[in-house]
């Protein structure tokens, strides 16, 4: 079906997703289009030179840059590039407007220019705010973000609604909960190893450490998307939202055990820093999140990791990236 694009394919999440849909090979070509902001094209550097590849560096807030010219044979758009910062869209929030909500406008008006017929956007559990049902299911509302990045995830997801309603796209709006792996340069994890590289003894852990959320390998989350892709456009979806995460949840303080473990560090004195009176990490920090699955599970999809082996697969790969 012609040719993908893939936004933020130099990021984390993106570069695992152009890894997995070169080894499909069902594309006639793959586009990866980045401003290189947080993404690094060394996530890249098995696919660059390739035939089958192409790399656009292009800022997606800028409309008439030559990152559109890539969208002129696609049907698919994997839009996948977002400032993913949630604590940095609360002290700096214009960012989040601008690389997620005006970034994402442009990208649905290159694609409805060039009659794109997919969009499959990476949207977040950071949609559902301090959600009153857990597991949260996609039909939970009101949706109230509580975070500035919450919000400019949701105000796309709506663009896009309305764009399927109006122009004829399709869309495929995948909720994943907290994604994590090699290659990640942000979150949790990667915050308490940089911590205790530095000082092996103490680690301060933003909030109480009581906080619980789920978290998906990333493995799992770009085969959970491309096998959603596959399973909606089989049945001629429109627009569809789907749940992305693991069937449980851990609290920062095991997170933070299993990577002193992992470190093979012994004694390690934790020192909590509350930010809120309710002991979160941040201001906007969601406290509980565990997704409710059974429409991602109904698909036949499984996740092949909890979250406690997604936590310890990515300290590991992680620590060996770290050595090389
Ligand atoms: P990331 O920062 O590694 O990847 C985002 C990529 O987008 C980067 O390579 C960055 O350079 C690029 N980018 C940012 N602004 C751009 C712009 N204006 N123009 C062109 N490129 C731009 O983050 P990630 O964790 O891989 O997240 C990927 C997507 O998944 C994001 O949309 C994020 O909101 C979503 N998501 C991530 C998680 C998670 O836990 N990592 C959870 C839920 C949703």
């Amino acid at each position: 079906m012609g040719g993908v694009v893939v936004t933020g394919a130099a990021g984390f999440i993106g570069s695992y997703l152009v890894d997995a849909l070169a080894s499909r090979r069902g594309f006639e070509e793959i586009i990866g289009v980045d401003n290189l902001s947080s993404g690094s094209l060394d996530n890249l550097r098995s696919h660059l030179g390739r035939g089958y590849f192409r790399f656009i560096r292009g800022d997606l807030k800028d409309p008439r840059g030559g990152w559109v010219d890539g969208f002129r044979d696609a049907g698919v758009v994997f839009h996948f590039a977002a400032n993913p910062e949630v604590r940095l869209s609360s002290e700096s929030p214009k960012a989040s407007f601008w690389d997620n909500v005006v970034a994402s406008f442009n990208v649905l008006e290159a694609a409805r220019r060039f009659g794109v017929e997919w969009i499959v956007y990476a949207s977040t559990s950071t949609v559902y705010g301090d959600a009153g049902v857990i597991p949260t299911p996609e039909d939970y509302h009101p949706l109230r973000p509580i975070s500035v990045y919450g919000a400019s995830k949701l105000a796309v997801e709506n663009l896009i609604h309305s764009y399927c309603s109006l122009y004829g796209i399709r869309g495929l709006i995948v909720r994943y909960a907290n994604v994590v792996g090699p290659r990640s340069n942000h979150g949790v994890i990667v915050d308490f190893i940089r911590k205790l590289r530095e000082n092996p003894r103490v680690l301060e852990i933003l909030g109480d450490g009581s906080q619980r959320k789920s978290y998906l390998y990333v493995g799992d989350a770009v085969d959970a998307t491309l096998h959603l892709f596959d399973y909606v456009r089989d049945r001629n979806g429109v627009f569809e939202v789907f749940n992305v995460g693991s069937s449980d949840w851990i609290t920062v303080r095991e997170i933070a055990d299993i990577v002193v473990g992992e470190m093979g560090l012994e004694g390690v004195e934790y020192r909590f820093r509350p930010a809120t009176s309710d002991g979160r990490g941040w201001p906007g920090d969601v406290k509980f999140m565990l997704l409710d699955v059974p429409r991602l599970l109904s698909t036949g999809w499984r996740p092949r990791y909890d979250s406690a082996g997604a936590v310890r697969l990515t300290v590991r790969g992680l620590l060996q990236s770290y050595d090389r």
